[in-house]
């Protein structure tokens, strides 16, 4: 059976598609081997049938966006609240694997559009909020991941999320590093209109303010000896130029 995430005010229109209640899960479920497109938006990515593979990839933010998220742009209560709707309309559960988050984490998935000319500024964008699980919220994190002895139990989870070799895996891995250390050589802005369109947040940075931000997040990490972030930084460093090299 596959994992549909419902939301309780949803859960009287899954059920007349014909979703069952797992009673001992606590979560709606749907027949492998019966046609998906009736559900489709209550499946996880891996499962939807519409979408082909990759279906999670890293997501690494350049050295100079670092510290730049909405928990610390956003007051706390405004944070916590966005959060929270996340986790509860994808039922506490995974939106790539369907796996129960203990406890789910919220993703802020980002696209980086580099400019034309190397000179222009380029442009971070915040295109969704997602409900992900540790392992997959791994995968977007893989600096984090191979600081923490995690890097190989990742890799595992992301060749198996997207039905890749071992192989194909790290060879992903190499180019989203590749591709931090490309983010890195340009200056970047912030794209927020998802808050506008989504939640009516209207919410803009100065140059200035990013660079706040982001020395900030720098001067704390040091302060505070956070020994995770600076060997996820130095990680990240290091897998660059062992690539380079
Ligand atoms: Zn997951």
């Amino acid at each position: 059976m596959l994992p549909l995430l419902v939301p309780f005010e949803e859960k009287d229109e899954v059920k007349k598609l014909g979703a069952q209640w797992d009673m001992e899960l606590r979560i709606w479920q749907w027949p492998e081997n019966k046609d998906r497109t009736s559900v489709r938006k209550w499946l996880p990515r891996m499962y939807r049938g519409d979408l082909s593979s990759p279906y999670i990839v890293p997501a690494l933010v350049p050295e100079s966006m670092w510290g730049v998220n909405l928990r610390a742009i956003l007051p706390k209560e405004k944070w916590d609240e966005l959060r929270k709707e996340c986790y509860r309309s994808s039922c506490y559960r995974c939106q790539v694997c369907g796996t129960r988050g203990t406890p789910p984490h919220c993703n802020e998935q980002w696209v980086f559009n580099l400019p034309a000319n190397k000179n222009d500024v380029a442009i971070q964008k915040l295109v969704r909020l997602s409900c992900l699980c540790k392992p997959c919220h791994m995968i977007k994190h893989l600096g984090y991941a191979s600081v923490s002895g995690q890097l190989e139990e990742t890799l595992a989870h992301m060749a198996r999320i997207n039905g890749w070799s071992k192989k194909q895996a790290s060879k992903e891995a190499d180019k989203a590093f590749e591709d931090w250390e490309e983010r890195n050589l340009y200056d970047w802005s912030l794209n927020l209109d998802f808050l506008v369109e989504k939640y009516g947040l209207k919410i803009s940075l100065t140059h200035e303010e990013l660079q706040d931000l982001n020395q900030k997040f720098f001067d704390n990490m040091y302060e505070k000896e956070d020994n995770d972030l600076l060997s996820a930084f130095n990680v990240c460093k290091n897998i660059c130029s062992s690539l380079r090299g």
